[in-house]
């Protein structure tokens, strides 16, 4: 069996959008110390994620976009020179601080620098406990605490830079992936599946018709036996014929039964249970390979116990 990857980088940890906010740095605490009492640090490979480079994060998204939040960001780092706010607001839910910039290049960065490493054999599979996520970024648009599309610029550039023909995203956060949908919608090199509470923001989602969406809507106080079975019945067989030669995990946890941001029953038994067929399906079709990346995940304690099932059984210990 080959080695598991835990990307990170200390900077991720200052980028956050003000006081009270979910989308928090201590997210980051509590599954590094989660894994610290656990033991299951020991376990992994630990990495520092290098920035990704614009040329990649343009795989996935709009220069104009990319070109906007740096203008942005550098009009922000010169207010707050001269005394102004500390933020910059992009809607009622998503706002950048100074280290925002870096930190979504170190978050993409984090995602491309696990893909290389799986599909060079370093590791076998890797999980990027890092932050901004990545799923609700459109092509041309950040929103619901995202900037850049982690995952989205990853699996393009699995296709494009590593020459795959065909991937996957696995995405499990409680809400819609509505941004890996925007730009990943019409590519049959990459198939999407997920399932999400419904409705349910960022509304949308149910009505996709874009033949390499699987989308899978529940409604709210779903359980995870009724998720098994979903997963069982759909998601597999789709998985099964795309034959995937690298999975990308949109890994939130916010659908956890703790997590109030949504209103789903899942349990860390049931994240186990996902990512042992996830995992499958990755050792039947990829050579074990699997890129997770950290998406939602709000309740910290349930976060921090959701991820270490989550690793255990990435890293079969
Ligand atoms: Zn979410």
């Amino acid at each position: 069996m080959g080695a598991t990857g835990y990307f990170t980088h200390p900077q991720c940890m200052k980028h956050e959008m003000g006081a009270g906010h979910p989308e928090c740095p201590e997210r980051l605490s509590a599954i590094e110390d989660r894994l610290l009492v656990t033991g299951l640090d020991m376990a992994l490979q630990r990495r520092e994620a290098g920035p990704a480079a614009l040329a990649d994060i343009e795989l996935a998204h709009g220069r104009m976009h990319v070109a906007a939040l740096r203008g942005l960001s550098d009009n922000l780092r010169d207010d707050v020179a001269a005394g102004g706010p500390s933020h910059t607001a992009l809607d009622s839910d998503t706002s950048i601080n100074v280290h925002t910039w870096e930190a979504a290049l170190l978050s993409a960065g984090a995602a491309i620098e696990a893909t290389d490493a799986v599909m060079a054999g370093e590791l076998e599979n890797a999980f990027c406990a890092t932050r901004p996520p990545g799923h609700h970024a459109c092509r041309d648009k950040a929103m619901g605490f995202c900037f850049f599309n982690n995952v989205a610029i990853a699996a393009k550039h699995a296709v494009e830079r590593h020459g795959l023909k065909r991937v996957a995203i696995v995405d499990f956060d409680v809400h819609h992936g509505n941004g890996t949908e925007d730009i990943v919608a019409g590519d049959e090199r990459i198939l999407m599946v997920s399932f999400f509470q419904h409705p349910f923001y960022p509304e949308g989602g149910s009505q996709s018709n874009a033949s390499n969406l699987l989308n899978l809507p529940v409604p709210a106080y779903t359980r995870g036996m009724d998720i098994r079975e979903l997963i069982d019945m759909m998601w597999i067989p789709r998985l099964e014929a795309h034959q995937p030669e690298l999975i990308f995990i949109s890994a939130g946890f916010d659908a956890h039964r703790e997590d109030d941001m949504g209103q789903m029953g899942l349990v860390e038994q049931d994240y186990a249970w996902i990512t042992h067929r996830i995992k499958d399906v990755a050792l039947r079709h990829a050579k074990g390979r699997i890129v997770s990346c950290l998406e939602g995940g709000y309740s910290l304690s349930a976060l921090g116990r959701s991820v270490e099932a989550h690793l255990r059984v990435l890293a079969d210990v």
